[in-house]
């Protein structure tokens, strides 16, 4: 089958269709799935396999036979563990039919074929009976459909249709329970994901404060978690307000719930300070005892060397509906809403003198509605992007650039998505200013917030696309300062804002002959690493536990040589630490004060590896040129150290291109040299590379 989709390309904003089958899905959903990444959690697997272990042991003990369900098998690793534990039978579903093919070749490779029936079903279908999938009910549950929210992926109602259908009274459950701890805390860093601050400006005529519209300052933000590699968060970024307190928690070997439903703890701040988040994170017990336990808590509540590193599970931020000052010693409660999908946080605080029957009444308080964006800006800006706005070095660079060039007759154009540099330039003295933001009109209008300011007669917001933008938009004057940041919502990796290019290039009759343009040029810069741990997401494994998953890795392999294209995909690298093999270099530039040409840019050319370590792929940034002397990098901050290790600008995502092998360079030696061939096609916008090691 194949469908052709419509979107807007997210550098060159034009309309395409593309052809996306069946096909094009799956080897997307398998070449950037987590299930190589799951295979290499080591502590997850050897707990997984103890808990398995020890449920058929309690069955046979019981001198049952050992029945198990396995919901979601994936690659039925938890099977193939059932089976050599003993288990007389396994059902394992799967419901993404790629995974459950696959599940059937692995097992029948290392010889399960007979203990072990995939059912590629989703689990609420399957069914009991003679004639039914399964001949019985299961008497072992074992399940690992757990995200960092824990219940995001739909546990609860899977285990709750389990229980009632396919699993015997009484049964094992592995894992037997997971419980969720949270920690409230204190953090301008991630406080600043989820409000504006106040902008500080400092103008000819005095200081001027841009104040977020008050509809902002109360908005709960959007229900979405916030997944975080919360051990990347130093402890100088945030102060504990509280101890570590059990939230809740769900036993599996009993009927579960996925109703809405609420829990509320008691807790005292260890330290008085601003209430702002809540940190959370779970554990697993594979066994009812606990002694087999699988932990997500960070690196200040464990010892450093128990942490196994994972991107499959990491940590939850959690932003209260509004920031409450807590003193040391009174008395909170902590009240944690969720539906069958979902958790979010708020705080009450204990009334003086407070009974038992009051705290009854407290339950009348408790928001049950989550949270919903009524601002619309959390809608328009995602969480790195509220940090991005915050970040006070990065407007003063603006600030000082916008200084620069601009004059007391300046007509001022700003395209960029939901920015701030209209005001900026407002306040900076141009005469007249405009702003276009093309791809999200339609999320949130910028005049809220303009009015909160005072300037909603001064500011104009255009509503046409920049090839649709007509002299009367721009009260028939030529535009002498184009500006943006630029920043746009639909860019995914860094050289999609080169969209600023093409707007700039779609309005260019609307330019004076003497336009500045800000920024004025961009570049793409690269340099070669070595990941502390990223590699393992993209990283074949060949066998998990003693079974050989091999099926799995080429199946990987060949979703990402699908059509040949292999990629390079966004992250956030300072949740990823990674050390530097090379310098950085400077590999194309984009020339904003002209046009956009028609021919391609390309280059080629070789990096030097100058450090000992495993070249496990490359990075690619974009930097902006704002003036003569003033440069923002969206990738490397700093200049890594003499180990190598880099600072990344923590409100971006990098682009990192995963080399299909890695060469460890021995600099002692001759130093090595990986050459390249980087190619920008302007008419697709795409940036395509090639890497020889
Ligand atoms: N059990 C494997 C894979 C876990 S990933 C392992 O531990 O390595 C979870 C898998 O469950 C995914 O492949 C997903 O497609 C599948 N899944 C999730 N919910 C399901 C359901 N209700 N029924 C069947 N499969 C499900």
């Amino acid at each position: 089958m194949k469908t052709f989709c419509g979107r807007a390309n997210p550098t060159t904003g034009s309309m395409e269709w593309l052809e996306e089958g069946e096909d094009y899905d799956y080897h997307q959903e398998i070449a950037r799935s987590r299930y190589a990444d799951m295979l290499h959690d080591k502590d997850r697997n050897v707990k997984y396999y103890q808990g398995i272990r020890a449920a058929v042991s309690r069955v046979k003990e019981r001198g049952e036979k050992a029945i198990v369900l396995d919901i979601g098998t994936g690659t039925g690793l938890l099977s193939m563990m059932a089976a050599s534990a003993g288990a007389d039978f396994c059902y394992a579903i799967e419901v993404f039919k790629p995974m459950a093919n696959a599940a059937v070749k692995i097992v029948e490779k290392n010889g399960f074929s007979d203990k072990i029936k995939v059912i590629n079903k989703h689990s609420t279908e399957v069914t009991v009976g003679p004639d039914g999938d399964m001949q019985c009910r299961a008497n072992i549950l074992v399940t690992e459909l757990f995200d960092t929210e824990l219940i995001g992926e739909g546990a609860l109602p899977t285990y709750e249709h389990a229980h009632k259908y396919l699993v015997q009274e009484g049964c094992e459950a592995v894992p037997h329970r997971a419980t969720v701890y949270v920690q409230l805390v204190e953090s301008r860093r991630m406080w600043s994901w989820k409000k504006l601050f106040p902008v500080h400006v400092e103008a000819e005529d005095g200081e001027k404060i841009l104040v977020p519209p008050s509809e902002m300052e109360n908005c709960p933000g959007v229900p979405s978690v916030c997944d975080i590699q919360l051990n990347q968060m130093p402890s100088s970024d945030f102060s504990t307000l509280s101890d570590v307190v059990t939230m809740f928690s769900v036993d599996f070997s009993k009927p579960v719930q996925s109703a809405s439903t609420y829990y509320r703890v008691q807790l005292e701040p260890v330290k008085s300070g601003k209430a702002q988040i809540v940190l959370s994170w779970w554990d697993i017990d594979m066994d009812p005892s606990g002694m087999i336990n699988c932990t997500m808590a960070p690196y200040w509540v464990k010892p450093t060397s128990a942490l196994q590193w994972r991107d499959h599970w990491m940590q939850c931020v959690y932003f209260l509906p509004r920031e409450e000052p807590v003193l040391q010693g009174e008395k909170l409660y902590l009240t944690a809403c969720r539906d069958e999908y979902s958790v979010w946080y708020s705080l009450q605080k204990a009334r003086e003198g407070e009974s038992k029957a009051d705290e009854e009444e407290h339950k009348a308080d408790v928001p049950v509605e989550s949270p919903v964006c009524r601002c619309r800006a959390h809608l328009l800006w995602n969480r790195p992007r509220f940090g991005e706005l915050n970040d006070q070095t990065r407007t003063r660079q603006y600030i000082k650039s916008l200084r620069k060039v601009l004059k007391t007759d300046s007509v001022c154009l700003c395209i960029s998505d939901g920015s701030l540099l209209p005001v900026l330039a407002h306040y900076l003295g141009a005469k007249q200013v405009q702003c276009m933001q093309p791809s999200r009109i339609d999320l949130y209008h910028p005049h809220e917030f303009f009015k909160a300011n005072h300037l909603e007669d001064k500011i104009k917001i255009i509503e046409a696309r920049p090839e649709l933008l007509k002299p009367s938009h721009l009260e028939d004057k030529k535009i002498s300062v184009l500006v943006g940041e630029p920043f746009f919502t639909t860019s995914l990796l860094p050289w999609h804002n080169l969209y600023f290019w093409y707007a700039r290039t779609a309005v260019s009759p609307h330019l004076a002959s003497n336009v500045t343009v800000l920024p004025q040029s961009a570049s793409l810069h690269m340099m070669i690493v070595e990941f502390q741990d990223l590699w393992r997401i993209r990283s074949p494994c060949g066998t998990c536990e003693g079974f050989d998953v091999q099926t799995m890795d080429d199946m990987i392999k060949n979703s990402l040589n699908f059509r040949e294209s292999k990629e390079a995909e966004p992250h956030p690298l300072w949740e990823y630490p990674c050390k530097s093999l090379s310098d950085p270099q400077e590999v194309l530039t984009f020339d904003f004060t002209k046009t956009v040409p028609q021919h391609c840019l390309s280059t080629e050319g070789s990096v030097k590896l100058l450090r000992k370590g495993k070249s496990h792929g490359a990075v690619l940034w974009m930097e902006y040129h704002l003036a003569a002397d003033i440069s923002l990098s969206t990738g490397l901050m700093q200049l890594s150290d003499e180990q190598g290790n880099c600072e990344w600008n923590p409100h971006c995502k990098q682009a990192v291109y995963f080399f299909s092998s890695v060469i460890e360079s021995e600099i002692q030696s001759d130093p090595t040299a990986v050459t390249y061939a980087i190619k920008f096609d302007t008419k697709t916008g795409e940036i395509a590379m090639d890497f020889k090691l």
